[in-house]
């Protein structure tokens, strides 16, 4: 099966590296004209250098910044809200600050992104799909992980209602969960054995998800192949959560 993304906009948030930066880099191979954002200005100079995508660095905790960066992008087909945070702590000691920062960039800017978004898609008429990336920690705790856990299930709700709302306008709106997948973030969790083994005996396949295999899920949902799908919290898990 093949999928096409000619003649389509495409916004990916946290492309610059990680699984954004792969997601943006596969689009660009199936057709898409991508707009990479993030924050950092070096490594978005990096990815243009590799693959012709339109960059723009914004700090997605600036609600405002933010609103009028994807406005200057319009119009936007697809978009993929994948830029998040991770802050590891027990739930003794969460501080207010890793609350606000967590939520602003996980859970706010999906709102925020997907409203400019979408409000132009409405007003021209025009179908559109979005994918949330959430996470497993969305459906199952995690032992230092309050607030994480916390983001992913506000992200997989705000998934749902867009789907409920934004449905009659034949706008998709799907999440994709995966595992633990060792970026930049998922080692900062992961990488100690100590952490790794118990959660890899969780997994009945056994290993960590690789990043390509989010990338798959992430563009078939986001592409017409996926036309009927809405609303949905799609595991890329090797089996966590159905344990
Ligand atoms: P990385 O840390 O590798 O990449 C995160 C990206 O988000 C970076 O490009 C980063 O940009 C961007 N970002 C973070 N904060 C901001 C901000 N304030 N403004 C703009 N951009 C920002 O993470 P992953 O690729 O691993 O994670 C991608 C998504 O996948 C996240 O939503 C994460 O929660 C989710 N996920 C990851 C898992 C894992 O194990 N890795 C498992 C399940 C879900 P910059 O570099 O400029 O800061």
């Amino acid at each position: 099966m093949e999928i096409s993304f000619a003649t389509k906009r495409i916004l990916v948030t946290g492309a610059g590296r990680g699984i954004g930066r792969e997601v943006a880099k596969t689009l660009v191979k199936c057709g898409a004209s991508v707009i990479a954002v993030c924050r950092e200005k070096s490594l978005l100079d990096v990815l243009v250098q590799e693959v012709p995508v339109t960059a723009v660095c914004v700090d997605l905790n600036d609600w405002g910044a933010t609103h009028l960066a994807v406005k200057s992008v319009l119009p936007i087909d697809g978009l993929v809200n994948n830029a998040g945070i991770g802050i590891f702590e027990p739930f003794v000691d969460v501080k207010p600050e890793s609350f606000d920062r967590s939520f602003n960039v996980n859970v706010k800017s999906v709102i925020n992104v997907s409203q400019v978004v979408v409000q132009d898609l409405i007003k021209r008429k025009t179908s559109g799909s979005i994918v949330n990336v959430s996470s497993q920690a969305s459906q199952a705790a995690l032992k230092d992980h309050t607030v994480y856990c916390a983001t992913k299930g506000a992200v997989d709700m705000i998934t749902k209602v867009m789907a409920l709302e934004l449905g009659p306008y034949n706008i998709r709106v799907n999440s994709v969960n995966p595992t633990v997948v060792l970026t930049e973030l998922g080692k900062a969790a992961w990488s100690d054995p100590e952490k790794a083994g118990p959660m890899l005996s969780k997994i009945p396949m056994g290993r960590f998800a690789d990043v390509e295999e989010v990338v798959n899920a992430i563009l078939f949902l986001l592409s017409s192949r996926a036309s009927m799908i809405t609303g949905v919290t799609l595991p890329v898990d090797g089996g966590f959560l159905a344990g």
